[in-house]
């Protein structure tokens, strides 16, 4: 019997995300001290591919991220005492902050999400680093922080100035 072959893995077009609600995972997020010091783990020991590192000071924070897979890791640092994730850092210390979905409609799925009684942090999509993203609140989330980001190409892009690529 010929070993049945593995079917390619390919980025599902954005109608076929739409039919399942979530694509990928596409980050998981966790808050660090230091880049500079943490990213060695995740590159050099782990294996990740460092794909970017940025400051975003309207955020207050330094971010990087590194892929495995479909997905990405995302460490965060925070360079702001005054900001949610510093005061996260100081009273919980390093580690998970919360996961990431893609979606194909941002706007649709807080709309729903919004009339089904999900508690949302972010009422329509707003500006992130990788793209349209809003966030729903650990509340109505069994305590995770749950990010919803929009796939490349959705309406949010254009809608936010995100120049088409
Ligand atoms: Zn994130």
């Amino acid at each position: 019997m010929p070993t049945p072959r593995k079917p390619e893995r390919a980025r599902p077009p954005v109608s076929a995300l739409a039919a399942r609600r979530l694509g990928r995972i596409h980050h998981v997020a966790l808050i660090v001290r230091s880049i500079e010091k943490s990213v060695p783990l995740y590159r050099d020991l782990l294996g990740l591919a460092l794909e970017t590192v940025m400051d975003i000071p309207s955020d207050g924070v330094r971010i990087a991220f590194l892929g495995v897979g479909e997905s990405k890791v995302e460490l965060v640092e925070p360079t702001d005492d005054s900001t949610g994730v510093a005061r996260f850092l100081a009273n919980r210390g390093e580690g998970f902050h919360h996961v990431c979905f893609e979606v194909a409609n941002l706007a649709e799925e807080l709309t729903r999400l919004g009339i089904d009684g999900v508690e949302l942090i972010d009422s329509s999509p707003r500006r992130g680093a990788e793209g349209p993203v809003a966030f729903l609140h650990p509340r109505s989330c069994h305590g995770v922080l749950i990010e919803l980001i929009e796939a490349p190409g959705g309406p949010a892009w254009r809608g936010l100035g995100y120049p088409a690529s």
